[in-house]
């Protein structure tokens, strides 16, 4: 049945403020939780569901009938007064998801919200004490499984260190400022996962894969580290803005999967690799979660450039395309067409812009390796 409380829902939905989710910014919302008062898309109100009634009840706007006082409470708060409560004290350096996140950033955002209210109460942001050691699962370097390690992230000596033997000096000590953190990419096939990437004392990319059961843990050191590089970085360069210094703190990476590389001679074989484009380093690896890159190649701006295709005397796969550097010429080739559109379309997205100081110097740091590019 279709009444006038349910009208009166459907009205409020569509309110300012109301027509994006409360949690991820998804448009057209279709949920609503009505004892917090807000209104949500399908996939946070499924994650509301889980933390149980006692924290949020929730309601389709259509398909469900509606009380009086729930559509009362809905007009009272409403998505906007809602987040200024909510979300009042979220510290910058926090990865606020939206639609395209992954789940557990997504559920510990939601959690963090409304049931342990962390947001409005500072002294519940265990990723802001400054100080966070425990243990995770790590990843062998050679070795595929996964052994319990103590990690210890220091604000004040702007490292994090790991352990193989508690009882002896850390395994390694990694400059927190210029460390790279992505959550949970698909390849690691965990929920609560991330990758960290550095540039180790050779001028090498190295990768720790790791991850925790708890997605809590898991969210919470992910947040520590952006928020530890926050503050190293505004010690570091006082006059940049908050705004530009988080936008430095970790990124996904652009894109990741397999292509085949060859080199500039007809009988060069075209060889299966890992590629990942991580801001604007792309590396290859032999395998999606080898400790280091075969190699790695910085890209700027000008004299850049990608094309479909090969130049006459490169061996032709079905699917090639070809980068132009300053430096030399490289060759790929794709699974499918679409496969190739996607890389073009990401290399693409970041050689059209020029670097920033921070990138220029991050490629000051890479090793060159010229040449060994084609003949690996
Ligand atoms: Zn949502």
């Amino acid at each position: 049945m279709f009444d006038a409380n349910n009208r009166g829902v459907l009205e409020l939905s569509r309110r300012p403020g109301n027509d994006i989710c409360a949690d991820c910014s998804a448009r057209d919302p279709e949920w609503a939780s009505y004892n917090i008062g807000i209104f949500l898309c399908a996939r946070c109100a499924e994650m509301h569901r889980g933390m149980g009634s006692h924290i949020s009840k929730v309601k389709h706007i259509r398909h469900d009938r509606w009380e009086e006082s729930q559509v009362q409470r809905l007009c009272e708060v409403g998505n906007s007064v809602a987040k200024a409560k909510y979300e009042k004290r979220v510290p910058p350096c926090y990865r606020i998801p939206n639609e395209m996140d992954c789940d557990a950033l997504l559920e510990e955002w939601i959690c963090a919200k409304y049931q342990r209210e962390e947001f409005y109460r500072m002294e519940r942001q265990p990723f802001m004490a400054g100080h966070t050691e425990g243990y995770l699962m790590k990843r062998g370097k050679e070795d595929p499984r996964y052994y319990p390690r103590k990690f210890v992230l220091s604000e004040a000596n702007d490292t994090l260190k790991y352990y193989v033997d508690e009882k002896k000096d850390p395994k390694s000590s990694i400059k927190v400022s210029e460390i790279n953190v992505s959550f949970a990419p698909p390849k690691m096939e965990k929920k609560s996962s991330f990758q960290i990437s550095f540039v180790n004392s050779a001028g090498l990319t190295r990768h720790l894969f790791v991850y925790h059961d708890d997605p809590q843990t898991a969210v919470n050191w992910y947040n520590a580290i952006r928020c530890t590089k926050l503050h190293r970085l505004q010690i570091a360069y006082p006059t940049v803005s908050q705004a530009q210094l988080v936008n430095l703190l970790t990124k996904d990476f652009i894109h990741e999967g397999w292509l085949w590389k060859t080199g500039p001679r007809p009988t060069d074989a075209y060889r299966k690799r890992w590629f990942t484009l991580d801001q604007r380093k792309l590396m290859y690896h032999e395998e999606p979660l080898s400790a280091h890159p075969k190699n790695e190649v910085f890209l700027g701006h000008e004299g850049y450039a990608i094309r479909v295709g090969v130049p006459a005397g490169v061996r032709d796969q079905k699917y090639s395309f070809t980068l132009w550097t300053p430096e030399r010429w490289f060759y790929f080739s794709a699974e499918a067409a679409v496969d190739r559109d996607a890389w073009i379309q990401a290399i693409s997205s970041v050689i059209e812009t020029p670097p920033t100081p921070q990138e220029v110097s991050m490629a000051a740091r890479m090793v060159r390796k010229r040449g060994i590019f084609s003949s690996r």
